[in-house]
């Protein structure tokens, strides 16, 4: 079963409730011209029978034939007059509303066609998979059909009020009752026929409307409907007792009929859409089915292609992150050495300047042990020694040469 989203609240709101209204209107019409032309000929016949009367009686009272003159007028007299009224109201009504324009029943009937396929296609198209195309000769067959039927129950409305006011009429006319009481027959006489119209008007709409969305249904596939009530307090025990039931199109509910059927039912049909019914549509067949799974195979391909291209990326990310990582490790370790070795270095060369310093103290202090008094070291590793006599002075230079400086002129 598919069935897509809100259906119900869809067709709860898609009754052709303002074609029935205009269907309503123009139907009451008609009863309350048809009562408007009995009231004014009947009365127009009454008055008349009264005046004659009243003139009859006024020559008798001249004549000295009498002094009476309860009644209203004279029940016989006034019983041709009304008869003629009746006739000729009823005659001017067929003149201007007898003939009943199929051609507009039939307008009406496509209207409320057009309402119901729309929406029905418009429920179709949103479950996938489902051929929304209908017959449209069965329409114009029911919509045929339908205006006869109106244009049947129409006249008969007709013909039972004029039949039924003419009897009452006489009846009271016959008894000698007042104008008042006339007036009151004639009008409670077309307020039942405008109720009558009223009912004819919701009820058939109601009615094409269900043949409709039978047909509609049934066009696109559909075999089953669930039963939906409006759900308010008016809503038969009966029709209540279906609610939510599933019922097959072929085979109505034997006590209520399908959605609409029964006389003001505005009960409707929801649609189930079956997969059964689905499998010869073409998109379920084994082509498209292969060619469906093709593509959901090329797009799981591409996901797991797009997974694999990740991980790969974050394994590459990791391994960059892995090698400057180790570069950075390897770069301190260097630089750890090569400190370690300036310092090496560094230590060594204060050793050598310690080792220095301490041969030249040595030395000097060597040097101060060993030299003699008039002996002086002069730089170079020269010596320069002064005579006994303190007449002259020799330097003895480190290679070993002698110089003599004597002190007097000799
Ligand atoms: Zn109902």
């Amino acid at each position: 079963m598919r069935q897509p989203g809100n259906i119900a609240g869809v067709m709860r709101n898609s009754y052709p409730a303002r074609i029935e209204a205009d269907y309503r209107q123009e139907l009451v019409a008609r009863p309350s011209a048809a009562g408007a032309l009995v009231m004014a000929r009947v009365m127009r016949a009454i008055e008349q029978a009264q005046r004659e009367y009243a003139e009859k009686v006024e020559r008798e009272r001249e004549l000295g034939l009498r002094d009476d003159a309860e009644a209203p007028y004279d029940p016989a007299r006034a019983l041709v007059l009304v008869q003629r009224a009746l006739a000729g109201a009823q005659i001017g009504y067929t003149e201007q509303y007898g003939k009943v324009e199929t051609d507009a029943l039939i307008q009406r009937a496509r209207a409320v066609d057009a309402l119901a396929t729309r929406i029905q296609v418009e429920i179709a198209k949103s479950v996938p998979g489902i051929r929304t195309l209908g017959d449209p000769s069965s329409s114009f067959i029911l919509q045929q059909a339908w205006a006869r039927e109106n244009a049947a129950r129409i006249k008969t409305i007709d013909s039972d009020f004029f039949e039924q006011v003419a009897a009452e009429v006489i009846d009271a006319v016959r008894a000698g009752r007042s104008t008042t009481a006339l007036a009151k027959t004639i009008s409670e006489r077309t307020g039942v026929a405008e109720s009558r119209a009223a009912f004819l008007a919701r009820d058939q709409i109601s009615k094409l409307n269900g043949k409709v969305v039978q047909a509609r249904q049934q066009g696109i596939g559909v075999k089953r409907y669930r039963w939906r009530t409006v759900g308010d307090e008016r809503v038969r025990d009966t029709h209540r007792a279906n609610d939510g039931k599933i019922f097959p199109w072929s085979d109505p509910p034997p006590l209520t009929g399908h959605p609409g059927h029964d006389f003001n039912c505005r009960c409707f049909a929801e649609p189930i859409f079956d997969d059964e019914f689905l499998d010869d549509s073409p998109d379920d067949s084994p082509e498209l089915r292969a060619a469906q799974q093709e593509a959901e195979r090329r797009v799981n391909e591409r996901i797991a292609a797009r997974a694999q291209r990740a991980a790969e990326k974050a394994a590459a990310e990791a391994r960059l992150t892995q090698a400057a990582a180790e570069r950075r490790v390897a770069f301190l370790r260097e630089l750890e050495q090569q400190v370690r070795r300036e310092q090496a270095a560094a230590a060594a060369r204060a050793e050598e300047q310690r080792q220095a310093l301490v041969e030249r103290i040595q030395r000097e202090a060597r040097e101060q042990l060993v030299a003699k008094p008039g002996e002086l070291r002069v730089p170079g590793g020269g010596l320069v020694r002064l005579s006994d006599d303190g007449q002259s002075m020799t330097l003895t230079l480190p290679n070993g040469r002698q110089r003599v400086v004597s002190f007097s002129d000799a």
